[in-house]
């Protein structure tokens, strides 16, 4: 006799729109969670590109697609696609992670908490204190100097390739922490290279398939300053290989990804990520 699978509930899909995302180890960490936790979910990596993301967004609705992830570089312009985003999300203009409530679409954003999260993993007070240079101004930059300033940092430097975001973005951050994050051009950021404690870069640079040279000249780094890098998929990055062989202290965007990608699978399943199975999913991975 056939089983009736008719009255069953269909597969929860959850996609990835970015561009690219053949390198994306989200399918794998959460696709091995849902396993895991023996949830009928699936996780899909879908190559969108920008003049594709309005048309994507509605088939999400029309798809009933469960959630999604966004990343480069569709963080900023998917927002005015969704019915409404978090103040989390509002206050750092990017959004990573949207959940599909019975079709109203609402933008999250977990990158900010998993930066903080990762950072704790080498800095046990986060940059309280610190001296910082954010390098980019995108999605990730933005979720970055947010959580940076929230640490009660001495001061963040955010220098980008478009000096006009840089500026952008210093200006978007809330007030009473805007006189601390300082616009500045790339040259002039050259120099604060080997001066400030904490260097992060928050670009594409070093990406498989991406971009090979970094902005700035990292030769300079020397012991005693910490590195984040928040690009992840080789390991070590090759940003994270230069710091560490000037005897600087280098992480890494894995722990970041670990931590944004826990955050949301609670918002989708409403429950708590195997944090442990998610790691080994990825630190067992040599493709
Ligand atoms: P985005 O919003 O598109 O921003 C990209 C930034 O990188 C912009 O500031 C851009 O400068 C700069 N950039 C791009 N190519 C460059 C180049 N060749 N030289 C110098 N600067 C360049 O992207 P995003 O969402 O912020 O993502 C940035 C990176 O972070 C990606 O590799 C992404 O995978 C990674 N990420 C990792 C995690 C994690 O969990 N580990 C989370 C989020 C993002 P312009 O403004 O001049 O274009």
């Amino acid at each position: 006799m056939v089983p009736d699978h008719s009255s069953e509930p269909p597969t929860r899909l959850i996609w990835l729109l970015g561009h690219p995302v053949a390198h994306s180890l989200s399918p794998r960490l959460h696709n091995a969670a849902f396993r895991h936790q023996g949830l009928d979910f699936r996780y899909l990596a879908l190559d969108v590109l920008p003049e594709q993301l309005s048309d994507v967004v509605s088939q999400m609705r029309s798809l009933h697609v469960h959630g999604a992830n966004v990343t480069i570089p569709h963080k900023e312009a998917v927002i005015p696609l969704l019915d409404c985003i978090t103040p989390e999300a509002t206050g750092i203009g990017a959004v990573n992670t949207i959940v599909n409530d019975d079709g109203q679409l609402r933008g999250h954003n977990t990158d900010f908490a998993g930066f903080g999260q990762a950072l704790r993993t080498i800095l046990q007070a986060g940059a309280k204190g610190l001296s910082c240079l954010v390098v980019g101004a995108g999605g990730a930059a933005k979720a970055a100097v947010t959580s940076l300033l929230a640490d009660g940092p001495q001061r963040v430097w955010v220098t980008n390739r478009t000096l006009e975001r840089a500026r952008a973005l210093c200006a978007s951050m809330a007030q009473e922490t805007r006189e601390l994050c300082i616009p500045l051009a790339l040259d002039q950021a050259q120099s604060l290279v080997n001066k400030v404690d904490l260097y992060v870069n928050a670009t594409p640079v070093g990406l498989p398939d991406s971009v090979k040279d970094f902005p700035l000249a990292v030769d300079t780094l020397h012991s005693g300053q910490v590195l984040v890098d928040v690009v992840y998929g080789i390991e070590p990055t090759p940003l994270v290989l230069a710091a560490r062989e000037k005897g600087a202290l280098a992480i890494d965007g894995t722990e970041m990804l670990l931590q944004q990608a826990a955050r949301s699978y609670h918002l989708w399943t409403g429950r708590e990520a195997p944090l442990e199975v998610m790691r080994e999913s990825i630190t067992s991975f040599e493709g």
